[in-house]
């Protein structure tokens, strides 16, 4: 399949960036920015071919517009990915020429740290740019996502709660949490304090550890964890857990987790609703880390990015009443969501551009 071809008409630019002197080659993925300009990370990834690079920043530059869209941000959708082995080829001057072909998109595009990149990476190449975010607090980052991603993952639980018993605690729930990580390990600690019972795997050792020493929770061995008798299953750790094999064995009656992708396809969201269990979509309960970040592009504070995440709460509400009021699955009812906020506010967003050159859109974040 040819490149444009792959893009149909959703994408809005694709750029490749080649810098042979440091062996850059990198592809930037321009979704949408009828929100605002593009936020996503970028992966730098030994990709087996450059197909893949294109197929993987298509894919997750889209899922960074609905992602946007439905935590309400005034950002649009894109993705990078450079090609490369990490460990080999990431120096000062690869980063530094990548910074600079950000700077050339003119803030179209704004970057984060992704799997191969790390806050380090984003304070190189914010030398060269402004369009960078995840920086070091000296520059006016935001530190660490995970324990505001646990933070909203928490509060997603809650509407999760209310949506499944009409209870609004989680006090007495029994939670079976898959990956104690940076993301997992906060849960918890908002799941024991909210008087939850909890039952943890890992597949590190030191990780489960951590938890139990920390926080007394049970534990569980990692093949097993998805199918505890429980009422909540949260994967904090790899996606595609949600799949045919493991959907029969599940034994609880909601899952929610900071785990990207967990539905091995989409067709599994169906599958979990026909087992009558509840799914909170991941890029809504998981989206505490982007609002965290995007919060540095009006000077980072943190009490507004919290403010922000509790947003997560009242926008699974919405999304649990959709669908069940138009008899959708919550995937899809995410979906709507945020297509129906891009559709409405990016209307707000045109103006006429007058001696006859049509409507042009109006992009960029607000500042405070
Ligand atoms: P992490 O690497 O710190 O933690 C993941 C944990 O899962 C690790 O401890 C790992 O050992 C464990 N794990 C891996 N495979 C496992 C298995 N089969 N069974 C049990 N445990 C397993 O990562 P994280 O930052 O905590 O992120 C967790 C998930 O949440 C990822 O899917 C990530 O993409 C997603 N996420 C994270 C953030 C964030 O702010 N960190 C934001 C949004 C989404």
């Amino acid at each position: 399949m040819g490149v444009f071809d792959q893009l149909g008409d959703q994408y809005e630019e694709v750029v490749f960036f080649h810098d042979p002197p440091t062996g850059l080659r990198a592809i930037i993925a321009i979704h949408s920015t009828t929100l605002g300009p593009a936020l996503g990370g970028t992966r730098f990834y030994p990709f087996g071919s450059e197909q893949e690079a294109l197929h993987d920043v298509l894919r997750l530059a889209r899922g960074m517009t609905y992602k946007a869209a439905a935590a309400g941000l005034d950002l649009g959708g894109g993705k990078a990915v450079v090609i490369g082995d990490p460990k080999r080829i990431k120096n000062e001057e690869l980063l530094r020429a990548y910074g600079r072909f950000i700077e050339t998109l003119g803030g179209r595009y704004i970057t984060a740290e992704d799997i191969g990149t790390n806050r380090d990476d984003m304070d190189v190449i914010r030398r060269e740019t402004r369009y960078v975010t995840g920086v070091s607090p000296e520059l006016g980052g935001s530190g660490d996502p995970s324990p505001v991603t646990a933070y909203g993952v928490y509060l997603g639980l809650v509407a999760c709660v209310e949506e499944a018993w009409q209870e609004a605690s989680l006090e007495g729930r029994r939670v079976a949490v898959q990956g104690v990580g940076k993301v997992g390990y906060h849960l918890v600690k908002h799941l024991v304090e909210a008087k939850a019972s909890v039952v943890v795997s890992d597949v590190d050792v030191d990780a489960v550890g951590r938890a139990v020493r920390d926080f007394g929770v049970e534990t569980a061995e990692p093949d097993k964890i998805h199918a505890q008798e429980c009422d909540i299953f949260a994967p904090c750790a790899m996606g595609g857990i949600i799949r045919d094999d493991t959907i029969p064995e599940l034994k609880c009656r909601v899952v929610g987790g900071s785990a990207n992708n967990q539905l091995e396809r989409p067709e599994h969201g169906e599958a979990l609703a026909a087992a009558g269990i509840l799914y909170a979509p991941d890029y809504v309960i998981n989206a505490g880390g982007l609002v965290n970040v995007a919060d540095e592009l009006q000077g980072y504070n943190p009490e507004r990015a919290k403010a922000r995440v509790e947003s997560i709460y009242r926008t699974l509400r919405e999304i649990f009443h959709i669908a069940r009021d138009r008899h959708i699955t919550p995937s899809s009812a995410a979906d709507a969501f945020a297509e129906e906020r891009i559709a409405k506010v990016g209307r707000v967003r045109l103006y006429w551009v007058p001696g006859g050159r049509g409507w042009a859109r109006i992009w960029g974040a607000r500042r405070a």
